[in-house]
């Protein structure tokens, strides 16, 4: 049989569409053509950094081929063609119903090529009809990893927040490898409420769409979590391949500097700054590309860095500067360095002087944290976070949290500059030496994973063989 030809087609998002490219990058690495399926405005997300492969002389194949995103015609504004774009959260539905009209130009692309599978976005959940049409398998890409899929499905099934009278009380989730204990505010409303939304309609499509799918690939590896790889497979009885951490197919130092944007601060200046720096001496602050901080809770933030004493790095994303307490950027000028717009999150990461990470606990920053090894400090907002600050402070145990309880959009209820002193001092100063040695652990086991025969490696091998036989049988 000819070459295996894969579509690939993220959720409009920076936190879907920068592991697509990498894993893109890839899968074209391995010999198989990749053709990344996205709209006009994010186009340059992916299209630089192929452009640099080829200018490279790097021979892979990936394509990417544009549909429209019907933005005006669901009264969402003009170019308003990514998540983080979208004016206000109840322009979520008109975003997901836009995205929906992308079938039927999809559906004429996948005529045109022909492509052995699609792998899309779990919030994509219609694709796995179209994939149906053409005989080809759909398989999903949650972004996410096992651990959090395990404890939602057992959350679903089980509803343990209906067995505590406040929503203080903790509870225990059950029929998992480990007693993970949860409240109710640390869970999302639409998975709580027995109401119907446009939010819990759109998972439940998620969900039977999963269903319905071939399998699942996630962007994680057997090493970190392999009782709930098991629990997964084996439980569960679901299909999937482990190919992570995607993120270390970025070597070279171009490749790490623009993942997503251009990065607000030119490499050089950046890495001039860190290489000032002693060994594991400064906190990195990043809160991913969507998640939002009230002006009180970043000032709050801002003396909480300043008493514990330590250096940092911290890339905000507002223009207002509402959220600097005054005087702040003159007194900490030679102890930190404020990036204001997009930081270049790999390149800071990976540099040895890098000695924490105060991280939302989006599913890529948490990862890209791991294979850097860098301990965390958790502070997680919504979606899957609060299940990957569990993932990291009780399973993984590389990180501390910072005492963040309540699931919300918008972050603005109070973590006090005490709590968050105290967690970056324990990761830095207390128990560092802890935390770094379990860290670094984990940093060798995501390399060796990776590497060619291991786990992941042979993942993404599995997956390639399972799609060959899948079109020879279907043919
Ligand atoms: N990112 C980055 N620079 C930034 C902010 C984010 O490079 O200033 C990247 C980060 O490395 C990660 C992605 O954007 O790959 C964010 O994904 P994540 O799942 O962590 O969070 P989300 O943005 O989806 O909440």
């Amino acid at each position: 049989m000819g070459q295996l030809h894969f579509f690939l087609f993220p959720m409009m998002a920076q936190g879907h569409m920068i592991p697509t490219l990498d894993m893109a990058k890839l899968i074209a690495s391995r010999g198989v053509k990749a053709t990344i399926i996205t709209t006009p405005l994010n186009e340059s997300v992916f299209s630089k950094a192929i452009q640099r492969n080829k200018q490279l002389g790097i021979e892979i194949e990936i394509e990417i081929r544009l549909i429209k995103f019907p933005a005006l015609e669901n009264d969402l504004p003009e170019d308003c063609e990514r998540l983080d774009l979208i004016p206000t959260e109840a322009h979520l539905p008109n975003f997901f119903k836009a995205a929906a009209m992308m079938q039927e130009p999809l559906e004429q692309l996948i005529q045109e090529c022909r492509p052995d599978c699609l792998v899309s976005d779990m919030f994509l959940p219609w694709t796995t009809d179209t994939a149906a049409k053409f005989n080809i398998p759909r398989i999903v890409f949650h972004g996410t990893n096992y651990f959090a899929l395990c404890v939602g499905d057992s959350m679903r099934r089980n509803k343990p927040f209906k067995n505590v009278s406040s929503d203080s009380e903790t509870f225990v989730v059950p029929n998992l490898p480990h007693e993970i204990k949860l409240t109710r505010t640390q869970v999302s409303p639409f998975e709580q409420s027995d109401e119907e939304s446009v939010m819990s309609r759109v998972l439940k499509e998620v969900r039977e769409s999963d269903l319905k799918s071939y399998g699942v690939i996630f962007n994680s590896f057997y090493e970190l979590e392999p009782d709930y790889v098991e629990h997964y497979t084996k439980v569960l009885g679901r299909k999937s391949w482990d190919i992570g951490p995607l993120s270390l197919c970025n070597r070279d130092i171009e490749d790490k500097v623009e993942r997503g944007k251009k990065s607000s601060i030119d490499k050089h200046e950046c890495l001039k700054w860190l290489d000032s720096k002693k060994s594991s001496s400064i906190v990195y602050i990043c809160f991913g590309s969507v998640a939002i901080f009230t002006a009180s809770q970043m000032q709050e933030l801002a003396m909480g860095l300043e008493v514990s004493g330590q250096d940092f790095i911290w890339a905000v994303r507002t223009d207002n500067e509402e959220w600097l307490p005054e005087g702040f950027e003159e007194r900490t000028k030679e102890k930190g360095l404020i990036i204001r717009g997009w930081a270049p999150q790999l390149l800071i990461l990976d540099h040895q002087a890098v000695g924490a990470f105060v991280t939302h606990c989006g599913w890529n920053s948490t990862l890209e944290g791991i294979s850097a090894g860098v301990p965390m400090v958790t502070w997680p907002l919504f979606a899957e976070q609060f299940f990957n600050e569990k993932l990291v402070t009780e399973v993984l145990r590389n990180g501390v949290g910072v005492g963040s309880v309540q699931w919300q959009a918008t972050a603005c209820e109070g973590v006090k500059r005490e709590e968050i002193a105290k967690a970056i001092r324990r990761v830095m100063v207390d128990e560092a030496k802890e935390f770094r040695n379990r860290a670094k652990e984990y940093k060798e086991m995501a390399k060796k994973a990776v590497d060619e025969g291991g786990s992941s490696y042979t993942g993404l091998t599995t997956l390639l063989k399972d799609i060959s036989t899948y079109s020879f049988t279907s043919d």
